[in-house]
């Protein structure tokens, strides 16, 4: 394997799992008062929930939704996806995406292109069998320890989704690193993304949530309805807005 990929691969967000129970008990005051006046009486229409967050499952690997961490390995762990495609795109190192996503970064990376700024996927899709390959070179080379800080246990990557992409800029600057954040792209990305159904799935303030450190180049596709209602709503990482545990050890 390529030392650039592996080095890519070794990155600790990029790696990771997925949801299993979806806890959706916390934040459900609303949906618990719609429900009750829906029950009562003749249900007036203006009492729907703005927005409802059992839509999808965010236990199902194929799932826009599912919530892959450290907690929540994927089920099955060798979920592999059905509808992978290549992006349209710079994509040097020819990395496929889940088609939603692949099309939704399509539409985003067009967008940037009119702001003047150029994009390129790092990575993307990450089979179980490269996961484990990767996580077991870094133990036989470290031990456990180092390999759980380095790269994410097979079936706990988001990349294994389908639905994850490591993106840098073109020409290549601060590519994998915190600085990107610092970038034309990096900020353009971290403003926009949202638009496009697109989640800066590892903020800098929310390691203990998501259990992994700052990834400004890491974005998640969620779809757009999703995107749109954490941007509005202020709730930067799935496991608080759905109510599911996360955190930095397994
Ligand atoms: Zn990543």
């Amino acid at each position: 394997m390529a030392i650039a990929a592996l080095a890519a691969l070794a990155l600790g967000g990029c790696t990771r799992t997925a949801a299993d129970r979806g806890a959706d008990s916390a934040g459900d005051a609303g949906r618990g008062a719609a429900a009750k006046a829906s029950a009562s009486a003749s249900a007036s229409p203006r009492a729907k929930p703005a927005f409802d967050k059992k839509a999808r499952s965010t236990t199902d690997p194929a799932s826009l939704w599912v919530i892959v961490n450290k907690k929540h390995p994927l089920k099955p762990v060798d979920y592999a996806p059905a509808d992978l495609v290549y992006p349209d795109l710079p994509n040097p190192n020819r990395q496929p995406l889940r088609k939603p996503a692949a099309e939704a970064l399509a539409g985003m990376a067009a967008a940037a292109s009119a702001a003047g700024l150029s994009l390129s996927i790092e990575s993307g899709y990450r089979s179980y069998p490269t996961q484990l390959a990767v996580y077991n070179e870094w133990v036989s080379s470290k031990g456990e320890a180092v390999a759980d800080e380095l790269s994410a246990r097979p079936g706990t990557s988001e990349h294994q989704t389908g639905l994850a992409v490591d993106l840098s800029a073109v020409p290549a600057n601060c590519s994998l690193a915190v600085c990107f954040a610092t970038t034309p792209q990096g900020k353009w990305l971290a403003a926009n993304a949202w638009r496009y159904g697109f989640l800066l799935r590892y903020p800098a303030d929310k390691v203990n949530v998501t259990g992994y450190q700052y990834e400004p180049w890491h974005f998640r596709f969620i779809g757009v309805p999703l995107a749109t209602e954490l941007h509005a709503k202020h709730v930067e990482t799935l496991e608080e807005f759905f109510g599911v545990s996360g955190g930095t050890s397994y």
